[in-house]
């Protein structure tokens, strides 16, 4: 259910819970588990231990998935209804946040595609997501076009990994393409200086996707901690012809934002609680200030400091206002992640 607030307008943002299973190495060294979903009352219960006694801490969320819940099921309870607004011409996101292991990345992403072209059942978002909007056009037998870009935020910088080899920060510092975000007069955010790719089916969006995440890979194992601290944004745009009155064409326009977040071990408890920096340098500033300006977005205060971070001035168009945003908070069951599992079921929560 999306939120209908508090008699000041409507709020679009949805927070789900996801609890990963164990691993079989933490099963094999019998780690104990700390977190108890029950996804029919969309609770979560975190076992803590305070002054040596066992407390129980509850938090409630708009969708909880337990360790046995499938990709298919999280995409059509809480995505597909997102991505039909997208066809019908909104701009809308889905974030996933947690600690690094947790399941971004396989929530987002999972398995992308078997032989033959059908998905597997651990497809994650981003290709359930290309499917259905495929399908949903040609069903509609749509005149339509689609763009996609796929970028990266490291350190406040943006990198695109569709470039063109040698077109990346990582492999040569002074073949840098310039890039740089702009805003038009009516709020809308361009990015001047991305790939931005043509697509005509499911496979070239999938086929761009492998090159990205490929990209990503290599620059994990140039950089340490690259990937667990970058944010990637792989975004569709969908134009549909509506209709023509005489030479005037009706385009509706719809965008969908699908963001795997730096891992938030990246920010402190206290960051994530308060909103207020707590880590030296640039790193987290777009994590920090997401969840500002999400906040800032549900408690309707005024003033949303979208200008405070690039991912936030990336997103500026499709956060707030006429869009939804989905953020999929991920967390481990395991005894040793408490703290950051905490951390995170506290920013989760703030968002609500
Ligand atoms: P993150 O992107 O948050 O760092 P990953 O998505 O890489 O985490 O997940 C870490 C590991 O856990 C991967 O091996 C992944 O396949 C596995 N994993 C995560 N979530 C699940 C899940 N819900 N079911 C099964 N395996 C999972
Ligand atoms: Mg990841």
């Amino acid at each position: 259910s999306s939120k209908v607030d508090r008699d000041r307008g409507e709020v679009n943002i949805q927070v789900l819970l996801r609890c990963r299973p164990l691993s079989d190495e933490e099963q094999k060294c019998n780690v104990p588990k700390v977190i108890t979903c029950n996804e029919h009352k969309r609770e979560v219960t975190i076992l803590q231990n305070v002054a040596n006694k066992q407390v129980d801490k509850l938090f409630t969320f708009d969708k909880v998935f337990g360790p046995k819940a499938q990709q298919r099921s999280i995409y059509d309870q809480a995505i597909f209804p997102i991505v039909n607004e997208v066809l019908e011409g909104f701009n809308c996101t889905v974030f996933a946040y947690g600690q690094t292991g947790t399941g971004k990345t396989y929530t987002m992403e999972g398995g992308m595609r078997n032989k033959g072209g059908d998905l597997p059942a651990e497809a994650g978002v981003i290709p359930r997501a290309v499917r259905q909007i495929f399908e949903t056009l040609e069903a509609q037998n749509a005149d339509y076009s689609m763009k996609v870009t796929f970028l990266e935020l490291y350190n406040e910088e943006i990198v695109d990994l569709l470039a063109p080899e040698d077109n990346t920060r990582l492999s040569d510092e002074r073949q840098k393409k310039p890039i740089s975000l702009m805003e038009d007069g009516k709020g809308c955010v361009l990015v001047r200086g991305l790939e931005e790719e043509a697509v005509y089916s499911a496979n070239d969006i999938y086929t761009l996707l492998e090159r990205g995440a490929a990209k990503r890979r290599t620059a994990d194992t140039l950089l340490n901690k690259h990937s667990s601290r970058s944010h990637s944004v792989f975004t569709i745009t969908v134009h549909v012809k509506q209709s023509t009155v005489g030479s005037e064409e009706l385009i509706k326009y719809g965008k969908l934002n699908l963001v795997d977040l730096a891992g938030s071990e990246n920010i402190s408890r206290s960051g994530a609680r308060d909103g207020r920096a707590r880590e030296a340098g640039e790193i987290n500033k777009s994590l920090l200030t997401l969840g500002r300006v999400i906040n800032a977005l549900v408690e309707h205060s005024g003033h949303v400091p979208y200008r405070d971070s690039k991912l936030t001035r990336l997103l500026r168009d499709s956060l707030g206002g006429k869009t939804k945003t989905c953020i999929i908070a991920t967390v481990s069951p395991s005894a040793h992640c408490l703290e950051e599992t905490l951390s995170t079921l506290d920013y989760a929560h703030r968002a609500k």
